[in-house]
């Protein structure tokens, strides 16, 4: 086989070693996607609720515990869950927060504060609101709760016109409608189906919000609403209060 190699014309060698470098990274890439998937149970019920809409009903957590101190923010399959490897766009990072995938037309569920506290929503956040809390958890410390993808496909936004571009620190009771679930994923095309991403994000020392696509720079949502949203935990489908 060696001499065989060694007698290769050149453009020979060259496509060989093209083709032998392609074959690492796919097998790498490969290699990934099957250690997140064991790392995840997640997947196969994402599968089951965009292949199966008579499966959809099952799937659906309508609420958080009822001692918990957040209510869910909206109903729906909670599919890729925090810290979660899973997934199209988390292949070589974690989940940052849980998305809640709803059953319904875009524009048409709504979105609800899990939390009394202040809204912001950024001159260029399209989809996007970030909520300031006093952490009901751990006193004295600021947490804000981050929900986005409420908007069309397009960039239509689905954000109620009481919190337009540029909104800072707008008071919001707990349960008031801060949007409604959408498919809006920036300049990217890929379509990410109907769903909500909520994460909840710790402050810097001023006071100010982390980058929320840092997983570690989150919280485990599981104690805010009482139900097991950690990966780690490897809750069963649909994840449900248990006490
Ligand atoms: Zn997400």
């Amino acid at each position: 086989m060696i001499k065989r190699f060694r007698r290769l014309p050149w453009w020979g060698k060259g496509i060989v070693g093209v083709v032998g470098a392609g074959l690492t990274v796919l097998c790498g890439f490969v290699g990934l996607s099957v250690y997140s998937q064991t790392q995840s149970n997640s997947v196969p019920h994402i599968r089951r609720w965009f292949n199966d809409r008579d499966a959809r009903a099952e799937l659906i957590t309508y609420e958080a515990c009822e001692d918990a101190p957040f209510i869910l923010p909206t109903p729906g399959f909670i599919g890729l869950l925090w810290n979660d490897p899973a997934g199209p766009y988390t292949i070589f990072r974690r989940h940052s927060g849980i998305d809640i995938f709803g059953d319904g037309e875009p524009g048409t569920i709504p979105v609800r504060a899990v939390y009394a506290g202040y809204l912001t929503r950024q001159s260029n956040w399209v989809s996007a609101v970030i909520i300031r809390h006093d952490d009901p958890l751990q006193e004295g410390r600021i947490i804000w709760t981050y929900y986005t993808h409420m908007a069309s496909g397009n960039g239509e936004s689905y954000i109620p016109d009481r919190f337009p571009p540029g909104t800072e620190n707008v008071f919001v009771k707990q349960g008031d409608i801060i949007g409604y679930q959408g498919q809006y994923n920036g300049p990217n095309i890929r379509p990410i189906g109907l769903h909500l991403h909520f994460s909840i994000v710790l402050s810097e020392r001023d006071g100010s919000f982390k980058n929320e696509t840092d997983a570690s720079n989150t919280l485990d949502p599981s104690p805010y609403f009482g139900l097991t949203v950690n990966i780690d935990d490897r809750p069963e489908r649909p994840i449900r209060c248990e006490s």
